[in-house]
């Protein structure tokens, strides 16, 4: 039998999922539930300090991304932004029938696409290598008259690379040039990246661009999409004139005003803080070398410039995903899995077997996702514990079932 911490540690090791609200942000939106509750549309004075907070967000956001104020649409979430982009281009064009992506997109692209592709738009899905890198080359490749959009994301949220968006990036801009042309516009999905690397909408040459508060210790439930002057799009939710009638609804206004204020103090400190997770994460998955057999990393190496410096994707071998994830709960460890062998469909995760990962590996996925809080001493509390569930797993695995078989619970 497995050994019992005296006291569970609570490890969170899940930011990739979402993140705690850091005090000072939700100190910024205090005073917009309860005394400064006006409607932004309203003219009188309580609704026009409810409308300033708005459109000095908007400009904050706008200069740490390099765009303007009137490019920055608030919305609802990552996946709504996402939505918008997506519908909202293919819908706004819809005689421009062709679409690239990649294979490894968040669900709230690949849904979108998939949709559109039900409806007849011819889509390109890119193969990744094994980092989970797109070949630019093959991307450009792809491009013909008929392409509206290009979607890719700036980081994975699976296992932290990093795409290569500024030369895709300029690659587009080459190919518009030359055949003089306004599309395909670009579009990319940044809510991983949102925390850890500079987003400059100029250098990066995106069209679209998304964020979220909720991966940047901002709060759950916000979004914004950033559409470059002269790009039109269709909105997707109609109603009131709000945020230049692309996404009606009244505004979220405390929201708005604490996803600024996160993104504001996350970007002041991404290098430090970078620095500083990249050593951790180095160090987890040394321990977990040191202390475990059979492990493999999924994505680009440790510390490198290829890899968010907060993730650590390991496939540990003849497990199940789910099962480690739940023994770790009771010791208080929270992490994630690319395994979903008790969902209703039983698939792995799409970007591990894009990456070329066979159904086993996929299944035997954790994912690691480090954050503010987390220090050394979680790691060590970790590895008190993993190296004895993974063996008793390993055991058990080899009892009931052969090793390294596929396991249907049903
Ligand atoms: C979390 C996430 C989303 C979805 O964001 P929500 O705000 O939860 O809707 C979209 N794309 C990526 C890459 C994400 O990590």
């Amino acid at each position: 039998m497995l050994k019992k911490p005296k006291k569970v540690r609570e490890v969170y090791f899940d930011h990739a999922a979402t993140t705690y609200l850091k005090p000072e942000v939700l100190k910024s939106m205090e005073p917009y539930f309860i005394n400064e509750y006006g409607n932004p549309s309203s003219l009188y004075k309580k609704g026009r300090i409810a409308s300033n907070a708005i459109n000095n967000s908007r400009k904050k956001i706008a200069e740490l991304f390099g765009g303007l104020p009137e490019n920055i649409i608030f919305t609802g979430s990552g996946t709504e932004s996402d939505n918008l982009a997506i519908f909202g281009t293919c819908f706004k064009y819809p005689d421009k029938k062709h679409i690239i992506t990649t294979k490894i997109e968040h669900h709230a692209v690949l849904y979108v696409i998939e949709e559109l592709e039900k409806q007849g738009w011819e889509v390109t899905y890119l193969d990744v290598d094994k980092n989970g890198l797109v070949d630019v080359k093959e991307l450009v490749k792809n491009i013909k008259k008929e392409t509206v959009l290009i979607s890719v994301m700036h980081a994975n949220n699976e296992m932290g690379v990093i795409e290569p968006i500024e030369e895709i990036g300029r690659k587009i801009l080459k190919y518009r040039k030359e055949n003089n042309t306004e599309f395909p516009y670009f579009h990319t999905d940044a809510c991983q990246s949102a925390g850890y690397l500079k987003l400059d909408v100029e250098k990066m040459h995106v069209d679209l661009m998304t964020i979220n508060g909720a991966k940047i210790y901002g709060p759950k439930g916000t979004g914004m999409l950033y559409v470059r002057r002269g790009v039109k799009i269709k909105p997707q939710i109609l109603g009131g004139a709000q945020e230049k009638k692309l996404r009606a609804g009244t505004e979220n206004v405390a929201g708005i005003v604490g996803m600024t204020k996160a993104f504001e103090l996350v970007q002041e400190n991404k290098e430090k803080e970078s620095d500083r997770l990249r050593n951790l994460s180095k160090y987890l998955w040394e321990e977990v070398q040191k202390q475990i057999p059979q492990v493999k990393l999924n994505g680009p190496e440790i510390g490198s410039d290829k890899r968010l410096p907060n993730n650590v994707n390991i496939t540990f071998e003849s497990v199940e995903g789910e099962a480690m994830l739940l023994y770790l709960d009771e010791y208080g460890i929270m992490c994630s899995t690319g395994s979903a062998c008790t969902s209703a469909n039983l698939e792995p995760s799409h970007v591990l077997r894009a990456m070329g990962l066979s159904y086993e590996y996929a299944h035997g996925s954790l994912r690691f996702s480090l954050g503010l809080k987390n220090t050394k001493a979680d790691v060590d509390y970790m590895m008190e514990w993993l190296p004895d569930i993974i063996a008793q797993l390993r055991e058990m695995s080899s009892a009931n079932f052969s090793v390294g078989k596929h396991v249907k619970y049903k």
